[in-house]
């Protein structure tokens, strides 16, 4: 299969990582980067070995596909430029600031019949990849994402920064309409909210109970998911997985799996089983890069597509609404 041309605009702190994964990638021909800032835009494509184009128009005259990772309120307008050039295109989370703007990108990648996806990176954590061969059917979900302060990324709410990581990851394994969602938030240092909790309420039942904070003192991105035969939890940050399950009697004897104890009486005996799934040493940009362009090439339909960024971004926006319910009654 022939390499695809390759492009990053916005080469900060993720576009310079996207670069070098793109630098490392077989599927790749890493053209060159476009930053708006001259001194980025060469000194990470000198870093790369590749060309620092001075304008959106050249880079997209050379390439095929780009990541976009700019700073979130201009995702829009540049990808609008890149979708109407006919490229395919990673989007960074959040895919947009509004959703009429997520809208109008779908829409036209539709009409140009191009890619889009969007950069939820945790659907590639090697955590959540270990548990593929689980079938996940959460009811009760409680995730904690803190995070030291750090002024970037506080151009939007923490619920747009760092919850909507664990917002697409719950709307994915729960694949259920969202009913309810209760939410509240306070801005402490900045002026939206830098701490947030909102518990949403599923159509099939489960319920989310979202924690996200970047003004903590240590970093912790942990979620633990409870399902009628088992309990999970996952650490984002370390990359594992906890599983413990009811298993037939008898289970649980092979060197992976640890037997906890039996419960239950007679014909009804289950085994309580603690396994730890196998992590494969995978670095989650680079397989979400090479899933992007796995896409590009195949035409397959993208793990993390423009409408599941778009749902993710929806939530977000009702929690964030529901926040700012509360701050006018107060
Ligand atoms: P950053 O401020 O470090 O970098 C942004 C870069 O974009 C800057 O170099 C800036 O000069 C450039 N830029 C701004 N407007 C531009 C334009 N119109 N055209 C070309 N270049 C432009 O920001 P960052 O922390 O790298 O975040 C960038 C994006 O990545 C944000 O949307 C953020 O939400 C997302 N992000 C995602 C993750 C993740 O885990 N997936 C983590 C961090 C940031």
């Amino acid at each position: 299969m022939s390499k695809v041309k390759v492009g990053v605009i916005g080469v900060g702190h993720l576009g310079s990582l996207h670069s070098k994964m793109y630098a490392e990638i077989d599927a790749a021909e890493f053209i060159g980067v476009f930053d708006v800032n001259e001194e980025k835009r060469n000194e990470v494509a000198a870093k790369y070995k590749v060309k620092p184009f001075s304008s959106l128009e050249e880079l997209l005259e050379k390439i095929d596909a780009v990541s976009i990772a700019t700073v979130t309120t201009t995702h829009h307008k540049v990808a609008q430029q890149v979708l109407h050039a006919g490229k395919h295109v990673l989007i960074e989370k959040p895919i947009t600031s509004t959703l009429e703007e997520a809208d109008e990108l779908i829409t036209l990648a539709q009409k140009k019949n191009v890619v889009i996806q969007v950069g939820h990176i945790e659907r590639f954590n090697p955590a959540i990849i270990s548990l593929e061969s689980y079938q996940l059917k959460p009811m009760f979900i409680e995730s904690h994402r803190l995070a030291q302060f750090n002024p970037r990324g506080t151009d939007v709410a923490v619920v747009l920064d760092l919850m909507i990581h664990d917002i697409d990851i719950i709307l994915s394994l729960v694949n259920s309409p969202v009913k309810q969602i209760d939410a509240n938030g306070v801005a402490v240092v900045s002026d939206t909210p830098d701490i947030a909790n909102a518990r949403l309420q599923f159509e099939n039942g489960c319920v989310a109970n979202v924690t996200a904070s970047r003004i903590s003192r240590n970093k912790m991105r942990k979620m633990r998911m409870f399902q009628s035969n088992a309990y999970i939890a996952i650490d984002f940050q370390q990359g594992s997985a906890d599983v413990f399950r009811l298993g037939n009697e008898g289970e649980g004897s092979i060197w992976s799996t640890m037997l906890l104890g039996q419960i239950g009486e007679g014909k009804k005996k289950r085994s309580i089983i603690y396994e730890q799934p196998e992590i494969k040493k995978i670095n989650a940009l680079k397989y979400e890069l090479e899933s992007f362009l796995k896409s590009v090439q195949t035409g397959s339909r993208p793990v993390v597509n423009g409408e599941d960024g778009r749902l993710a971004l929806q939530v977000a926006q009702q929690i964030m609404s529901k926040i700012q319910v509360q701050k006018f009654n107060v």
